[in-house]
């Protein structure tokens, strides 16, 4: 198997100096097209992940209708998709869980852990298994969703079929087995909680609308569509503009943007999606530092989970911040990147 000869390093590392060749950053479409990742078949479906997220797209347009609409609803699907994007997705599963950049306190990781699972995108054990996977194959064959397939593999395509490669309990042992030592992560993976979670939130978004309805003096049939409204933007709205801007750091920042980095994958910084993504757009950036807590690093790269973590790390709850690599900044004009073969996490 391919992997077993890969190198094992931690971190990304400049290539021996007489490696200058530049990495080829022209157009994708002229290069031949990356083949799905082993043992994937196009037709074999996976169709409760197919029925769920074609639900939550009806239901998120449905929001939108009369009946539905309201001004109050729009301002909570955005605020959330900005909150929990940032705190589950952005901090939670991707700087601290998949890439240990910083450390939280456990209460304050758990609930970030909750928030995480309210945006419908696996459990952390899954997600984090399945993102060191794609630091460590990057565009190429292994790679869980590289866009050198096609653009849509990358974007959903990926998760609505089944990956035998993903589906392996060995994926666990291989990428998640310090996620795994927390009984808190093995409880979540084994009682069905990320469908929990997502259920239980519709009624807690429908109950506050309600709520705040009522007791600002709406009838009770007027409360129970504020409340209705509240939950369709704050559950299913919100739910697919984070799943959509989390697949566009799968897609769009491994085909569009610039690189800052002459890495051995396709990875870009993005501007439109570094600035909906609270910082996960500048992808070049992160591919080339996979371990920094800090992924915008020139003036207009704006990092709101980078200032998020900074606020933390002042008022006490963020520890042992990984600052971006004093190596990179040293390195060499031109100089070409390793950062494949890494997972983009420490040894242990
Ligand atoms: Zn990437
Ligand atoms: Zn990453």
């Amino acid at each position: 198997m391919t992997s077993a000869s890969r190198p094992t390093t931690k971190t990304a590392v400049l290539a021996a100096a007489a490696d200058t060749s530049p990495v080829a950053a022209g157009p994708v479409a002229a290069r031949p097209r990356l083949a799905l990742p082993a043992g994937v078949l196009p037709f074999q479906l996976n169709w409760p992940y197919i029925i769920v997220i074609s639900a939550y797209h009806g239901a998120a347009l449905l929001a939108f209708m009369p009946g539905y609409f309201s001004w109050s609803g729009l301002i909570v699907a955005i605020l959330g998709t900005h909150l929990c994007g940032l705190f589950g997705i952005n901090l939670c599963y991707h700087r601290l869980l998949t890439h240990r950049g910083l450390k939280c306190p456990k209460w304050l990781e758990h609930s970030m852990v909750v928030v995480a699972m309210s945006c419908l995108q696996e459990t952390p054990a899954r997600w984090v298994a399945i993102h060191r996977r794609h630091h460590q194959f990057s565009d190429e064959q292994p790679d869980p969703h590289s866009p050198l397939a096609s653009f849509f593999w990358a974007h959903v395509g990926w998760i609505l079929v089944h990956q035998p490669e993903l589906a392996r309990l060995g994926i666990y042992e291989r990428y998640a087995k310090d996620i795994l030592r927390d009984r808190f992560y093995v409880a979540l993976e084994r009682h069905g909680w990320l469908v929990w979670i997502n259920l239980i939130q519709m009624p807690l978004f429908f109950g506050a609308g309600f709520a705040a309805a009522w007791l600002s003096g709406e009838t009770t049939a007027a409360a129970m569509q504020t409340g209705l409204s509240i939950m369709m933007f704050g559950v299913f709205v919100r739910t697919v503009l984070v799943w959509h801007i989390t697949w566009a750091v799968n897609s769009v920042t491994h085909l569009w943007g610039y690189r800052s980095y002459e890495t051995d994958e396709d990875s870009r910084n993005n501007i439109i999606v570094g600035l909906i993504s609270n910082g996960e757009g500048w992808h070049n950036n992160h591919h080339a530092d996979p371990r920094s807590a800090r992924h915008g690093l020139r003036w207009w790269e704006m990092d709101n989970t980078w200032l998020t973590i900074r606020f933390l790390a002042w008022i006490g709850l963020a520890t042992d911040v990984v600052a971006p690599s004093a190596h990179l900044a040293g390195r060499r004009a031109g100089a070409r990147l390793i950062t494949r073969g890494s997972n983009g996490v420490p040894a242990e």
